[in-house]
């Protein structure tokens, strides 16, 4: 039975329609830019481009993965464009972005995994906006060299993300092709390489999980130190993807809100359309000036 469950009503979608938005589209496309905000339908894109808040997409548009919940195409990606990095700094500060988040593709098919082209982008960031802070969201470099790592850590982004996606049970249906603790030691390295790091990842629910397993991934978040965590409701792109088990509730995510701060996390969004990046800039400074 491939029924899905209908959506709620607190699955709202508000159309992108402001000025913001359209600028925000108009600067990316003038830089070649790709932006997760449309690639992956964001339901807040609306709300964040009309802030100036905003999520890149590196190393082209064809992912070496084939993640059932994730909207990117599959295949052999193209060569690295080396102008790239200078594209996206010209286009971070143009829209005057106070918190950049820069994630990619996976590419399996570079021996570093992309990780000189990720310390490239955030150096030439840091060059030409000094005042944003950066974000990276990375994939796991599960092919690559312990010290691929390293390169990216000490290009020194201010946070370093990288999604679990989903608890270790449905990692054959749903992120095949990665290792769950892969990821986990992934993120507790960073820290370990450098402590003044923030590091992050999240979650997506809806999926089929039980509550019991979400508890258990947030404690393996704390014992690999990650300090903030994201849960939001999975949203099937197309119907060729995973299939929503069910949209859990503004409720349910209050109370994984609470368990998480519970556990230490330092900061936490969990709701419905909580997304990885979804006002990372307003968390980050918040904690900052705390
Ligand atoms: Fe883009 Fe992230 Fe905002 Fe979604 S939550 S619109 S991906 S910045
Ligand atoms: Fe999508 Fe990332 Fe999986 Fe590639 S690795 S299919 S971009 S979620």
């Amino acid at each position: 039975d491939n029924a899905q469950p209908k959506k709620p009503d607190w699955i709202r979608v508000k159309a992108p329609t402001s000025a913001g938005y359209k600028e925000t589209h108009r600067i990316m496309r003038e830089h070649k830019l790709v932006t997760v905000c449309e690639e992956a339908g964001c339901p807040n894109a609306g709300e964040c481009w009309s802030q100036g808040h905003a999520t890149m997409m590196i190393m082209g548009e064809i992912c070496t993965r084939g993640c059932t919940f994730c909207n990117v195409a599959t295949g052999r990606p193209d060569a690295l464009d080396v102008f790239e990095p200078g594209r996206v700094a010209d286009a971070v500060q143009k829209l005057g972005l106070k918190h950049v988040v820069i994630t990619s593709v996976d590419r399996d098919d570079l021996e570093d995994g992309g990780a000189e082209h990720f310390a490239q982008t955030i150096r030439a960031i840091r060059h030409r906006a000094p005042d944003t802070t950066i974000e990276i969201l990375t994939p796991d470099f599960l092919k690559c060299s312990d010290a691929v790592l390293e390169t990216v850590v000490a290009a020194k982004p201010d946070v370093f993300n990288h999604n679990l996606e989903t608890v270790p049970g449905l990692y054959p249906t749903v992120r095949p092709g990665a290792r769950y603790f892969h990821s986990l030691r992934l993120l507790q390295r960073v820290k370990e390489l450098d402590p003044t790091m923030f590091t992050k990842s999240g979650i997506m629910v809806g999926l089929g999980e039980d509550r019991q397993s979400v508890h258990q991934v947030m404690d393996d978040m704390r014992a690999a130190d990650i300090d903030f965590l994201t849960i939001g409701q999975y949203l099937q792109p197309t119907p060729k993807h995973h299939a929503v088990d069910r949209f859990v509730t503004p409720d349910e995510f209050k109370a994984y809100e609470k368990t998480a701060y519970g556990k230490g996390f330092l900061m936490v969004s969990a709701t419905p359309l909580t997304r990885s990046s979804y006002h990372a800039g307003d968390d980050f400074a918040r904690l900052r000036d705390n």
